[in-house]
């Protein structure tokens, strides 16, 4: 084996593509001129096996942009379906994000490995195949950032960058992320096949999911019934992890919708600054389809388009009291995720009205979401009225009167306070990937070549719970300019 070889020598053990050619088209990268390595994740590194390092392995830039397909590689483009802003579209795909296979990590989990940007592909459509820097950049900060925050995602290992350009609004300059996931399969691999009333291939997938992913689930009784209840189960848990830390997704459609509950295809999406309930981070979806207060329900919607797809393999009764679960699932998902906020750790009836008298309050003074529940940590008991919290809200007496519930309740909890300190500390992050850090990181990029911020807000976002020196304006309210930006589909 030569030494560009070695660089990328990884333990390769392809399980999509044993799937016969319905599923998806062997499909090689498009080259990109000149690339440059912009960010790499020796955390995602790690999963794979990748010990290499760009610096010093030239010839892993060229694989990771796609230029240089590594042996082993099995390279393919996956087709499916989705329902696209509440209209069904029969037919989408990787139309840019074309996977090199499987790669079988240190600890033996496997892992899909994709180049989002790496040129056309049979499910293109009318679309160049490419992305370009700046949506790179949110994805590949996005992703971590939501690990560093325990929530379930897919992850990303680099951007490499290509002066190349490329037509949005503006001419941009091209990137390829590398994504990876346990698997990329969504909602709407399902709807294709279903809407095709191809339903051999329905119950293909739904075996190849449960096989490579859900193993567990073949034992039982009727196991599709279970992947549904377990897709309903992790989605649930998924959107209630979005709420808690005000996460917007910006574009639930059915094809953006892991069938693993990871949350996927970061594109205009936003995580709350001042709280406002009817957020729409998407500057595209002007009928707040997706907005913050709708996500769940839009979650549930995307589910019973799943459920449809999967009529072929259950009784629709079935399919029915299955789907019916959300709710309560979510409920109960939600409800102890804000009360780990609140640092309570029992659960009372009069919970969830003192949660949500609390959004009530926030939203009528857009009161800094993140910002609000870290501060809660230091809550005294001793002088309810008197804390700094209260400065956070127009109306300060109806605040002090929240804040007289909160202290009582916390008196019918028997954990010890600097205990619950610590904890509130663990749940209610410092940092979150707000808008403009994600803009000033892409100026920097773009006009400058610097990606030194990039790298800073990846380290600061892995551990997004620890207060880090030299970090305080991550922490702190957002600039004016920041209620300027807008962020769209176009990436
Ligand atoms: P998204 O809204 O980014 O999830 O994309 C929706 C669909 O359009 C997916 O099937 C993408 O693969 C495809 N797509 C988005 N942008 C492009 C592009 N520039 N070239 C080709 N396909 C694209
Ligand atoms: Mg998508």
């Amino acid at each position: 084996m030569n030494a560009p070889e070695l660089a990328v020598a990884l333990d390769w053990d392809h399980r999509f593509t044993r799937l016969p050619e319905t599923f998806y088209t062997r499909v090689v990268p498009t080259p990109l001129p000149d690339p440059y390595l912009v960010a790499f994740n020796p955390d995602a590194a790690a999963l794979i096996g990748l010990d290499a390092q760009p610096a010093s392995h030239p010839a892993l830039i060229e694989t990771l942009i796609g230029n240089r397909v590594p042996s082993g590689a099995d390279p393919y483009a996956a087709i499916y379906a989705g329902h696209q802003f509440g209209t069904f579209v029969s037919q989408l795909g990787d139309g840019r994000a074309i996977a090199l296979g499987d790669v079988r990590g240190p600890d033996g989990r496997r892992w899909d490995i994709q180049l989002k940007g790496a040129g056309q592909t049979p499910y293109s459509r009318m679309g160049d195949g490419r992305a370009v820097l700046r949506s790179s950049i949110r994805e590949y900060l996005c992703s971590e950032a939501m690990h560093g925050l325990g929530i379930p995602t897919t992850r990303a290992l680099a951007i490499v960058g290509s002066n190349a350009r490329v037509r949005r609004e503006q001419f941009e300059t091209a990137a390829v992320v590398t994504r990876m996931a346990p698997c990329h399969v969504r909602f709407g691999s399902f709807e294709l096949f279903y809407h095709r009333r191809q339903y051999a291939e329905v119950r293909q997938l739904a075996d190849w999911v449960i096989d490579e992913h859900l193993p567990q689930l073949r034992d039982q009784a009727q196991a599709y019934v279970a992947l549904l209840d377990t897709v309903v189960t992790r989605t649930a848990q998924l959107i209630a992890q979005w709420q808690a830390v005000g996460f917007c997704h910006g574009v639930m459609n059915t094809d953006n919708m892991s069938i693993l509950g990871l949350t996927l295809d970061y594109g205009p999406f936003g995580f709350l600054d001042g709280f406002d309930v009817h957020h729409i981070c998407n500057h595209s979806d002007d009928r707040g389809r997706y907005a913050y207060d709708m996500q769940p329900r839009v979650a549930q919607w995307n589910l019973y388009c799943l459920g449809q797809a999967l009529l072929p393999l259950m009784e629709i009764e079935q399919a029915e009291h299955t789907l019916e679960q959300f709710t309560e699932r979510y409920r109960l998902a939600y409800e102890t995720r804000m009360r780990d906020k609140l640092g309570l750790v029992t659960a009372h009836a009069d919970d969830p009205v003192l949660i949500s008298d609390l959004l009530d309050l926030m939203h009528g003074s857009r009161t800094d979401f993140t910002r609000f529940f870290r501060a809660l940590a230091d809550f005294s008991l001793n002088a309810p009225g008197q804390s700094v919290l209260r400065n956070e809200f127009v109306d300060r007496d109806a605040f002090d009167a929240w804040a007289q519930r909160y202290a009582a309740r916390l008196t019918q909890e028997a954990r010890d306070p600097q205990e619950r300190r610590v904890a509130m500390l663990a749940t209610n992050p410092c940092y979150v990937l707000r808008n403009w850090m994600a803009e000033e990181a892409i100026q920097r990029a773009r006009d400058l070549g610097d990606f030194g911020m990039i790298h800073a807000l990846h380290q600061l976002l892995r551990t997004p719970f620890t207060e880090q020196e030299g970090m305080q304006r991550y922490a702190a309210l957002p600039p004016d300019w920041a209620t300027h930006i807008s962020v769209s589909c176009s990436s």
